[in-house]
């Protein structure tokens, strides 16, 4: 028994009778995401809370208010995104219709993680109503609380003949993927994306994989500790480390250890108190596993700031890891927590040669007074994306694509990458009818003449 043949049929029936493809009906649709997270804020946020122990200032800027802007950018833009795009033509097609036409794949399946379960399933949901497609959106099974708000609540905005929500971990999405779909945009692990690019293969369905790795971040000695420290604390800390893009860990000179150390301290205690467990902004672990697993972690280096851990609430306080071996796992694996490990290399040139022979990561960060040094870090590597004295800042950009750059994943959305990538861009030419006195210069049977012509 297929428990997901009825609803794929469903979905793919509306998208054969066109349903899907006028700009009304899919403004509709965004219309009706955005009343959903208007009507349902607080519910939203108190599933967030339940799920991850987010504040309402995280769940609001990383997660609801990113959403909104995301669906009223398409809405505002929704009629000239979808416009055909004309280009330049040759001699042999002046007087003809050449353009780009922004078509839906059809049936878009999009596989979402449980770090920011609201922004990760919403921000490409726009993106594949507004291309026009039929979508089945299924959410982590782990952010239970945020899951079970997205399949009671949200299916009643939109068009259930057009939209649905499944449920499931490993088992459930493993057999969910052996359908065919015409679009995957999945979210998550780099091991889970090789099962879904596999699993896309059997059907040649086209991937977006975004997915997560390990960001460095150098800091050079030209630059003001405290600064540098706020700002590394803030976006180390932030979601309790469990983003994607936040710095994995740091690369600069002993000296400069020693000089961000005590500001570590100082902006740490300044954002969560003395006691970080009792503060109402520091999150908790996602799940029993991934805190074994955290603190697991805590054993490499040497602790220098917090440690502390407790099983029963699944907390992690914000820590630093000094005099660590780059064999250990903390530098072998992408840490997700609040973990903070620094390496210490003795010039800019080995920091790029650090970063260089590892993976290509998701986000790459640069930090220093000296706009040279943060120009020459951008031109010596390649990373998903960068940011220049600062943390994930770039994010609030829906002018620039998202997405990472060889293991760290492959396409892009957010803003109008997003209506591009779930938009198929059919090559049109539409010939003028007449003219054929000219155009049979191309006909057999060829000749010297024909050939000095071209
Ligand atoms: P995950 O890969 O374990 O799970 C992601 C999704 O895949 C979930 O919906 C899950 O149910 C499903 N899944 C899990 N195992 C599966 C299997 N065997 N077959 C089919 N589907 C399966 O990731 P996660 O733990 O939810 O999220 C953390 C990871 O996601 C980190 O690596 C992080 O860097 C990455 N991430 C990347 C981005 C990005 O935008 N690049 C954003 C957030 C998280």
């Amino acid at each position: 028994m297929d428990p997901f043949a009825d609803t794929l049929r469903r979905l793919r029936e509306a998208f054969s009778a066109g349903r899907t493809r006028p700009a009304e009906f899919r403004a509709a649709q965004l219309r009706g995401l955005g009343r959903f997270l208007q009507e349902h804020k607080q519910l939203l946020q108190e599933a967030l809370a339940q799920d991850l122990h987010k504040s309402a200032f995280e769940s609001e800027v990383s997660e609801i208010s990113i959403s909104q802007s995301e669906i009223n950018l398409a809405l505002r833009n929704l009629r000239a995104w979808m416009k055909d795009e004309k280009v330049p033509k040759n001699l042999a097609t002046q007087l003809d219709s050449a353009f780009i036409r922004k078509e839906p794949f059809g049936l878009v399946l999009v596989i979402a993680p449980w770090n920011y379960p609201v922004n990760l399933t919403l921000v490409p949901l726009v993106g594949a109503l507004a291309a026009g497609n039929c979508v089945v959106l299924k959410p982590s099974e782990f952010s239970r609380s945020t899951e079970k708000v997205l399949a009671e609540v949200l299916p009643r905005y939109l068009d259930q003949s057009c939209f649905a929500v499944v449920l499931g971990g490993p088992q459930e999405t493993g057999q969910l993927l052996e359908h065919k779909f015409d679009y995957i945009f999945f979210t998550g692990s780099p091991r889970v994306g090789r099962i879904v690019m596999s699993a896309a293969a059997k059907h040649l369905t086209p991937v977006t994989l975004e997915l997560g790795g390990k960001n460095p971040c150098y800091v050079d000695d030209n630059c003001d500790p405290q600064t540098v420290a706020n700002r590394l604390a803030w976006f180390r800390y932030f979601n309790t480390g469990q983003t994607c893009v936040a710095p994995d860990y740091v690369l600069c000179s002993p000296d400069t250890q020693e000089r961000l150390l005590p500001a570590l301290q100082s902006a740490i205690t300044r954002f969560y108190g003395e006691d970080p467990r009792s503060s109402p902004n520091l999150g908790r672990i996602i799940s029993d596993k991934h805190f074994q697993r955290l603190r697991g972690l805590l054993g490499c280096g040497r602790v220098a700031i917090g440690g502390q851990s407790d099983e029963s609430e699944r907390y992690i306080a914000p820590t630093v890891l000094v005099d660590v071996e780059e064999t250990e796992p903390v530098m072998q694996e992408e840490i997700f927590g609040p973990i903070l490990p620094f390496v210490n290399v003795r010039s800019l040139d080995e920091a790029i040669d650090f970063i260089n022979r590892r993976e290509k990561p998701l986000a790459l960060y640069a930090f220093s007074n000296n706009k040279q040094v943060v120009k020459r870090v951008l031109a010596q590597t390649s990373s998903g994306s960068f940011c220049g004295n600062d943390g994930f800042m770039h994010l609030t950009l829906d002018s620039l694509p998202f997405g990472g750059v060889g293991a760290s994943g492959m396409g892009r959305y957010h803003g109008k990458f997003s209506f591009d990538t779930f938009s198929h861009h059919r090559a049109c030419l539409l010939r003028c009818p007449g003219m054929e006195k000219i155009y049979s210069i191309r006909y057999p049977p060829y000749s010297p003449r024909k050939l000095s012509l071209l």
